[in-house]
């Protein structure tokens, strides 16, 4: 029994002598000996704090615009991301027939599959503005880290690759040249936030996560938008026709518009952003 009671103490110093390599492989000459259940253990304190000690410090910085300050009448900016994948016409005709202006965010992959709702908002340059969200949606951070599965830019070069990438797509599509930049996932790090400024662009945080990345029931959804406040921002998806959120948020914006709220676009007023994102 004194062996087993042992055993622990000799396997955390092998482990941490050599953290990348499989302690079971290392040890297996000792491992043969004990159960697996006295072998198990120990391997997991020494192995898997290392990682995680890594990643860059991200930032999801929050937007508002200036409030209007009439209770009758709050102002409110909606913006819409155009990730990839589609147009989502639930959103993009109550916009329409509604005359509510928006800010939509679109990357050079979404512009390429949907030139029609393209000719939509092009047609309507009083509804909408037209901002960038990347060539191909890699999260604007310029150290290697993986956001919500998806792996980021991971160097200078690659962030502005991203940011100047969307921007020649636009530009090539007949949208006139963007003035902000939201990243894929909205999330950075400090450096590359002061990188995307210094290309020019102010930085797009929000302050109301209308649709949880276009995940959320179509409920849930509306009630967050509809929970709006005056100078609130909004961020919700428009590429994602097949999701309930969707109908969640065509019903929130008449929601809205019925409240009396003034709709407003990034262009159209002063904001304030944190972590240096408008200053
Ligand atoms: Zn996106």
């Amino acid at each position: 029994m004194n062996r087993l009671l042992l055993a622990p103490v000799l396997f955390v110093s092998i482990a941490a002598a050599s953290p990348p390599v499989l302690p079971a492989a290392t040890s297996a000459p000792v491992a043969a000996a004990l159960t697996p259940s006295s072998v198990t253990p120990p391997v997991k304190p020494a192995i898997i704090p290392a990682p995680k000690a890594k990643g860059p410090k991200l930032v999801e910085p929050h937007l508002h615009v200036i409030r209007s300050g009439l209770k009758a009448r709050p102002r409110i900016a909606l913006t819409f991301d155009a990730c990839m994948g589609k147009a989502d016409d639930r959103i993009l005709s109550a916009l329409v027939s509604e005359r509510i202006p928006a800010t939509i965010f679109v990357t050079a992959r979404w512009l390429k599959h949907n030139p029609q709702a393209l000719k939509v908002m092009l047609d309507n340059p009083d509804l909408f503005e037209l901002e960038n969200h990347g060539q191909n949606h890699i999260p604007a951070v310029d150290k290697p880290v993986s956001i919500y599965g998806i792996a980021s830019a991971g160097s200078p070069e690659a962030v502005r690759q991203e940011v100047q990438g969307g921007a020649d797509a636009m530009l090539a599509s007949g949208v006139p040249a963007p003035h902000w930049f939201r990243g894929s996932t909205a999330k950075y790090d400090l450096s590359s936030i002061a990188q995307i400024r210094a290309m020019g662009y102010r930085i797009a945080g929000y302050s109301v996560n209308g649709d949880g990345g276009s995940l959320l029931g179509a409920a849930v959804t509306e009630k967050r938008i509809a929970s709006a406040k005056d100078g609130d921002v909004v961020i919700s998806h428009i590429n994602q026709p097949t999701h309930a959120a969707g109908e969640g948020v065509a019903k929130a914006i008449l929601d809205l518009k019925a409240r009396g709220v003034e709709f407003v676009r990034l262009q159209d007023v002063e904001d304030t952003g944190d972590d240096q994102t408008t200053q």
